[in-house]
C-alpha cells in the first residue's frame, strides 16, 4: 500500500456540517485518517505534489444509522402497515414467533449487507438478544449496542438488568471500543422505573450512551398519563401484568423522562413523533440527543415527526431506519430523502448532517460523521455530477443507493 496520502477530488464535498464545498477535495492518509479538506484549489496549493483522483459526484462522511434493530431483519414485509402501533406490535411478535434461528440468521446477514451497500459506517443497534452483534462486528461497523429491557414487574425486571452484563461479556462487548454496549429501556410505559434507574446507572458508569423510544405514538401518552388505553390493554393481555401492579406516572412522556432524570446528553431519545412544541423545548434545553425514524412512523402510524417544530426548538435530530419490521430498507439516506420530499424548506445540507455528524453525536461518537483532521469517519462517494440547476446536496439525496461507494473505510480509534 502506498504511504502517500490520497487526494480525492469531486464536484462537491460535504464536510458533515456547514455548506457544501463546490469543486472540493479531501486528503486522507493510508490509514484512513483525514489530513485536510476544502476546495480543490486550496488543497492542491497547500499539499502540492499529490496525485489527484478525480470523481464525479459528492464526497461526504460515511453514513450513521443512529437507530435500527438489525436482529429483526427477517421480518421484512411480514407486518401490517398503517393500522397503528398495537396491531403492528401484535403482527411483529406473531411474525417473530414464526421465524426460526435460520430465518433470523439469514435476515441479519442480509440486513448487514444492506447497511454496507447503503454506505453505512456506524449504527445504533437496539437488541434484545445481541444476535446481530457478531455480524455487525465482522462487517467492521462501529457504534452502540443498546441492550434493551422491558417489563413492568419491578424485581423481575431489575434482575433481568443485572443479568445483561454477563451476556454482553460473553460476546466480549464490555471492553469493545468499536461497538459500545449499554443497557437501555424499551420505553417508559413498558419498563419499570426501578429497572430504568438501574440501567441509567450502568450506562453512566460505563460512560456510554443509552437509548430510549420516547413519545412514539399517542397510546404511549395515554398509558403514561392515565394507565389506560390500547397500550395498557395490550400489556395486561400479553404480559399478564395487572394494570394496578404498575405505578403509572400521570405525566406525558417528556415530563416523565425529565422526572426520571433521562433528559440529558448521554441519553438518546428515539422518535418524539408525538411530542408537543412545549415538550420539544424541554428536550432542547436538556441537550438530550434525538433520533427520528420517519419511514417507520409512516409505516406504523401514517404520521411524521414534527421536524419543523424541532428545528424551531433548536434540536438537531439524527436519523435511523428502525427495523425492517417497520421500514422497507436499512438505508438511512432514504430517511433523509423522505424528509426532503415532505419538508422541502429544510436545507438539504441539514438533512445530510442528520445522517452524518448529528448521527455520530447521537451515538456519542463525536469524531465520526465529519471530515475533520485526524478522524477516520470513512469517505463516501455519491456518484454522478448534478445536472444544471440542481445543487449537489439535493442531487445526492435523490440518487439511488447503487450510486454510493465507500472509498475509504471508517474507524473509531482516533477519537478527537
Ligand atoms: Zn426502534
Amino acid at each position: 500500500m502506498s504511504e502517500r496520502p490520497r487526494l480525492l477530488c469531486a464536484d462537491a464535498v460535504f464536510l458533515g456540517e456547514g455548506p457544501i464545498v463546490s469543486d472540493g477535495a479531501v486528503i486522507v492518509d493510508p490509514r484512513g485518517a483525514i489530513v485536510d479538506a476544502g476546495t480543490r484549489s486550496d488543497m492542491c496549493r497547500l499539499h502540492a505534489g499529490l496525485h489527484a483522483e478525480l470523481h464525479r459526484g459528492l464526497l461526504m462522511p460515511g453514513l450513521v444509522n443512529a437507530h435500527t434493530h438489525v436482529e429483526l431483519s427477517s421480518l421484512r414485509g411480514r407486518t401490517p402497515s398503517g393500522k397503528g402501533f398495537v396491531p403492528w406490535l401484535d403482527g411483529m411478535l406473531a411474525a417473530r414467533n414464526d421465524c426460526d434461528e435460520v430465518d433470523e440468521s439469514i435476515g441479519i446477514s442480509e440486513g448487514v449487507a444492506e447497511l454496507l451497500a447503503a454506505g453505512t459506517v456506524a449504527i445504533g443497534e437496539v437488541t434484545n438478544t445481541l444476535a446481530a452483534v457478531p455480524a455487525l462486528r465482522r462487517a467492521g461497523l462501529v457504534g452502540c449496542v443498546f441492550h434493551e429491557v422491558f417489563g413492568l414487574d419491578g424485581p423481575k425486571t431489575v434482575a433481568r438488568v443485572e443479568a445483561l452484563a454477563r451476556e454482553a461479556e460473553a460476546l466480549g462487548l464490555l471492553d469493545d471500543r468499536s461497538l459500545r454496549w449499554a443497557p437501555s429501556p424499551h420505553t417508559l410505559h413498558t419498563t419499570h422505573p426501578l429497572a430504568i434507574e438501574a440501567m441509567a446507572r450502568i450506562a453512566r458508569d460505563r460512560g456510554a450512551q443509552m437509548s430510549l423510544h420516547l413519545a412514539e405514538h399517542p397510546a404511549e401518552r395515554w398509558a403514561l398519563q392515565s394507565g389506560t388505553g390500547p397500550m395498557v390493554d395490550w400489556l395486561e393481555r400479553r404480559t399478564q401484568t395487572p394494570r394496578e401492579a404498575f405505578r403509572w406516572h400521570t405525566d406525558g412522556p417528556i415530563l416523565t423522562a425529565k422526572t426520571l432524570g433521562l433528559l440529558r446528553a448521554d441519553v438518546t431519545a428515539v422518535h418524539l413523533t408525538d411530542a408537543q412544541p412545549h415538550e420539544l423545548d424541554l428536550v432542547a434545553e436538556s441537550g438530550a440527543r434525538v433520533v427520528l425514524c420517519p419511514r417507520s412512523n409512516l409505516f406504523i402510524e401514517m404520521r411524521l415527526p414534527p421536524l419543523l417544530a424541532m428545528r424551531r426548538a433548536g434540536i438537531e435530530p439524527a436519523l435511523g431506519t428502525d427495523s425492517l419490521a417497520s421500514c422497507p430498507t436499512l438505508d438511512v439516506l432514504a430517511e433523509a430523502k423522505v424528509l426532503h420530499e415532505r419538508f422541502p424548506d429544510v436545507p438539504p445540507e441539514v438533512l445530510l448532517a442528520m445522517v452524518t455528524s448529528y448521527g455520530a453525536r447521537a451515538l456519542g461518537f463525536g469524531s465520526m460523521g465529519r471530515l475533520v483532521k485526524g478522524t477516520r469517519p470513512g469517505i463516501l462517494l455519491v456518484e454522478g455530477a448534478p445536472p444544471a440547476g440542481l445543487d449537489a446536496a439535493r442531487h445526492a439525496l435523490r440518487q439511488p443507493m447503487s450510486k454510493r461507494h465507500l472509498l475509504v473505510s471508517a474507524s473509531p480509534n482516533d477519537e478527537a
